[in-house]
């Protein structure tokens, strides 16, 4: 009989997340204040986030960082998470390829993303914050924040992007139902969101609108901390537990991948699967390959530059060294919301530039045939952000058919598209 899903048991989740930032070959260079270009310490950035989070933000010392007991008890509530063989994918693709998919969106909230919103809260709560806010495109993040403020009794406060929030409005029900105050930006709340309103009263709203109303309000609210959701190091950091579940899990399959692949948005579940794996890569000179599946519509690995620039629209956050499309850079209106980000990660971007892994590009269209085929295949709707992990994956084991090669592949299914039905609908009715 083959084996499909590999589980581990409560005592097997892993209890501590791994830092790659020690193993680097070249460390990263530092965030810089936008004003006087010098580096930024923890007391700088803990104005803004949860000082634990600063912490882990620059710490490249620490290889093992301690999951707190309180978080380990919440990820029980949905960990370990399954690591799935497709073998009824493979078998439709007709490859000799072995693909085996985490699945991150078997938890209450569908994606990926409470494993950092948690531990995000937790250490908010923990160094006495009362009220946390954020903001959220497609509302995956805002979601699962929402959750997670309100199982360490904080309140939240989430921008909304005014746009998506008229689109998909199930998400913003989401977070009201998890007891957050959803606001749509830009908003009058603020005096960013105000100065925004009275210059172009029709604004629909944006990413960067929605960071510049939520930083001000953590800035200008007692105990207030600001959240963010990815591109940061200490949100992948958060993000390794995937990872390092699935390597257990492959070694409990018998194999294990020669290639490792994710979507990406700002780089935090590509980097959650991704790192574990890549330190055998950086200490033990195992060959993996790594590839991060990036929109058509918002090239930044693929064509982006490296340099520093800011992480919003506005240009309030520091400068980070990242590859970028330029912060101003607007993408077309693609549905999946979470890969519409303008830069990548740090340590992604570093990594990117040492030449250890590659990003690929994907159109639109090809990431829905990509689902369809997952979804007929395997039965999970995928997220769209995910599905172009799937293509990316789809590819490479068509690759695999071409030259006859066994290659293992091991992707990261970053959430469930059961709230994207819009999508869908417009793509099975021919409108994409
Ligand atoms: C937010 C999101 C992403 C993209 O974010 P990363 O930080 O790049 O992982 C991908 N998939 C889903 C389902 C998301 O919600």
């Amino acid at each position: 009989m083959k084996q499909k899903r590999f589980l581990l048991s409560e005592a097997e989740i892993p209890q501590q997340w791994y830092n790659i930032q020690v193993d680097l070959p070249h460390p990263l260079q530092p965030m810089l204040n936008p004003q006087t270009r010098e580096p930024l310490s923890v007391d700088d950035l803990a104005h803004i986030f949860p000082r634990e989070c600063c912490v882990q933000e620059l710490d490249h010392e620490h290889r093992w960082i301690d999951i707190p007991e309180e978080v380990l008890d919440k990820y029980r509530s949905y960990r370990a998470t399954p690591l799935v063989r497709a073998y009824d994918l493979e078998a439709a693709l007709g490859t000799p390829a072995h693909i085996y998919f985490k699945n991150e969106s078997v938890n209450p909230l569908g994606s990926h993303k409470i494993n950092s919103a948690l531990p995000q809260c937790f250490y908010a709560k923990q160094e006495g914050t009362t009220n946390v806010t954020t903001e959220t495109g497609a509302g995956q993040w805002g979601a699962a924040l929402s959750y997670a403020a309100s199982v360490f009794g904080l309140s939240a406060a989430v921008y909304q992007v005014k746009i998506s929030m008229q689109q998909k409005p199930y998400r913003s029900s989401i977070m009201r139902t998890f007891g957050a105050a959803v606001t749509g930006s830009p908003s009058m709340s603020t005096r960013a969101g105000k100065d925004i309103i009275t210059r172009d009263p029709m604004h629909s709203g944006s990413l960067g609108t929605a960071i510049s109303e939520a930083v001000e309000l953590a800035t200008t609210t007692p105990n207030c901390k600001y959240t963010l959701g990815s591109v940061l190091s200490h949100v992948s950091l958060h993000q390794t537990i995937i990872g390092l579940e699935a390597e257990k899990q492959m070694a409990m399959a018998g194999e294990e991948p020669d290639m490792v692949i994710a979507c990406f948005g700002g780089g935090s579940n590509f980097g959650g699967v991704a790192f574990p794996f890549m330190r055998h890569v950086l200490k033990d000179g195992k060959k993996i390959e790594f590839i991060a599946a990036e929109p058509e519509a918002c090239p930044k690995l693929t064509k982006g530059r490296f340099e520093y620039d800011f992480g919003d629209e506005a240009g309030y956050t520091p400068l980070l060294p990242m590859f970028t499309l330029g912060h101003q850079f607007k993408p077309s209106n693609i549905h999946a919301g979470g890969l519409r980000y303008h830069g990548a990660g740090m340590i992604v971007s570093q990594l990117l530039k040492e030449g250890l892994m590659h990003g690929v590009d994907i159109p639109q269209r090809e990431t829905f045939e990509a689902a369809l085929i997952f979804a007929r295949t395997e039965g999970i709707i995928p997220a769209p952000e995910s599905s172009h992990a799937i293509a990316a994956t789809i590819r490479e084991a068509l690759k695999c058919k071409e030259t006859g090669e066994e290659k293992v592949i091991l992707f990261n299914l970053s959430g469930h598209g059961l709230i994207d039905m819009t999508a869908y609908e417009q793509y099975l009715n021919g409108d994409i």
